[in-house]
């Protein structure tokens, strides 16, 4: 009988664990004579995506939802058995503001992403000034950029659509998503979307008008698909698609507590063999290994075996962030939360870049005499504030909300998440590192890298990757 192939998944995050979901998907379905274990260095599943529950509230830890346009989250989640768990956000109140000139501005509707496609909300809306609405306007005459290499962020939004879009609305909604100096990130990276948009049509305005014709115009085929809203989560959190891999994964060696300290491939009877070396205890022989660290942490794994390759991970950095959760009871409270919540731009001078007014946003995040709010700092343009301790930010936090929406009640409780060095930040010229980080690999049959450093951050890309390292791994051992 052929010897099973052994597998090692090295992180149990969520690329690592849609990894070796997709094997026990392949075990089950095929049979195929594979051994897969996660071997996760901390005490818990899941890496950043974690939630914690208790008295009835649902608190994340990291990610609150993911986007429903990708589709790998949603799939998973039906694969899973889970699609039922889904739920999208509330439909009532769903607007989102801005905070400027020390009101709250609503983000006009119409909005994709950074790009308007309605005349009359964009014409009305206070967040912009005449100047700026006819400076974004001029976006319909601007010639397309000659030459296509990368550009940041903000060099693209104010070549297109001029400074002030960049500073009310890009920079706020994308340091939110992505905790990032918009200076410093890759168009082509982040939002490749949008460099193919001005490639294709020129203009911004014109591509996404021309996109949304296409996209009403085109045969429908197959049955309606359910309608999901554009963030989607699950009805106890996102914790629970971990919870549901590590259930429904009965052929999986899921370790945690294993720290690994370093990866190398050795030669044994003309085979490639990887020999992953714990902290503790001894070294584990596999015939193929997929990294799913943070790139800094791969790049240390793999220090000895492959040092061209380790200097190539650490281009890619990351920057703190924390996330400050705050209950409060509803009797009584001073705001009425009609809204998803809020973006404050850097230009207004407070500590908290953004608040979610969750339980107005998601349903079942806290009891019903309860709301729960969740403020975002840290980041690129402001990263020193994750130095401070925890109380500190609890204090920080609590005095911008009395300023921004003036509540003044006490929280019952406010919890305070530090995430260190966990956003990871995709650089102008990230494409080429990529592209050099995979030549790189090719030199090493049986070595897999998988995470949110590569080709996408959110959820869906972090499942989607998991995916395809998985799929390469079988490929590799079952030619
Ligand atoms: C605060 C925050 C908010 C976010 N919000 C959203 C959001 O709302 N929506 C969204 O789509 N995305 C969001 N993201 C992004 C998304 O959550 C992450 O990109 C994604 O979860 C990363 O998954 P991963 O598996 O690549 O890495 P990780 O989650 O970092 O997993 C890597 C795992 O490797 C383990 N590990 C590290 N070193 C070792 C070692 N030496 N040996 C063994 N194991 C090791 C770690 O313990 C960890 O479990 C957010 C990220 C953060 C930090």
């Amino acid at each position: 009988m052929a010897q099973n192939k052994r597998v090692a998944i090295i992180g149990g995050g969520i690329a690592g664990l849609s990894a070796a979901y997709k094997f026990q998907e392949e075990i089950t379905a095929n049979q195929l004579p594979i051994e897969c274990t996660v071997l996760e260095g901390s005490d818990w599943f899941g890496g950043k995506l974690r939630t914690d529950r208790f008295d009835g509230f649902v608190v994340e830890r990291g990610p609150d939802s993911f986007i429903s346009q990708k589709p790998w989250a949603i799939d998973l989640c039906k694969r899973l058995g889970i699609e039922d768990r889904l739920v999208g956000t509330k439909t009532e109140n769903s607007k989102t503001f801005v905070y400027v000139d020390k009101k709250m501005q609503t983000m006009p509707e119409g909005l994709s992403l950074l790009v308007p496609t309605k005349f009359l909300p964009f014409a009305t809306t206070s967040l912009f000034s005449w100047f700026g609405k006819i400076r974004m306007g001029m976006d319909l005459f601007i010639p397309k950029k000659r030459n296509k290499e990368d550009e940041s962020l903000a060099s693209f939004v104010e070549r297109r659509l001029g400074n002030e879009a960049l500073k009310r609305m890009a920079e706020p909604m994308l340091a939110g998503i992505y905790a990032s100096d918009p200076k410093k990130m890759s168009i082509k990276s982040t939002f490749p979307m949008f460099f193919e948009t001005e490639q294709k049509y020129r203009s911004l305005i014109l591509g996404m008008l021309a996109k949304k014709r296409e996209m009403m115009s085109a045969p429908k085929r197959g049955p309606a698909r359910p309608a999901y809203s554009m963030f989607m989560t699950l009805k106890s959190g996102l914790g629970e698609i971990v919870e549901t891999i590590l259930e429904k994964s009965p052929d999986i060696n899921f370790k945690s507590g294993v720290k690994i300290s370093s990866v190398s491939s050795e030669n044994s009877n003309g085979e490639v063999k990887w020999k992953v070396i714990p902290e503790e205890g001894d070294p584990l022989s596999f015939d193929a290994v997929i990294l799913a660290p943070p790139a800094n942490i791969t790049a240390n794994l793999l220090d000895d075996c492959a040092p061209d390759l380790s200097n190539l991970l650490r281009k890619i950095p990351y920057v703190s962030t924390a996330a400050v959760t705050l209950a409060y009871r509803k009797e009584g409270f001073s705001h009425p939360l009609k809204g998803f919540g809020f973006l404050a731009p850097k230009s207004e001078g407070f500590n908290i870049s953004a608040c979610t007014w969750t339980s107005s946003k998601y349903p079942g995040r806290a009891p019903d005499d309860f709301v729960l709010l969740r403020c975002y700092l840290g980041g690129a343009l402001s990263e020193e504030l994750t130095e401070r301790e925890p109380d500190a930010l609890a204090t920080l936090v609590q005095e911008d909300l009395r300023a921004i929406m003036g509540i003044t009640e006490k929280p019952v409780f406010c919890r305070v998440y530090i995430n260190k060095k966990a956003n990871v930040q995709y650089l102008v010229g990230h494409q080429k590192v990529i592209e050099s980080i995979n030549e790189q690999v090719d030199k090493f049959p049986g070595l897999f890298l998988s995470g949110s450093a590569y080709t996408g951050i959110g959820i869906p890309d972090c499942i989607r990757n998991g995916n395809v390292a998985a799929e390469a791994t079988l490929k590799f051992l079952f030619p």
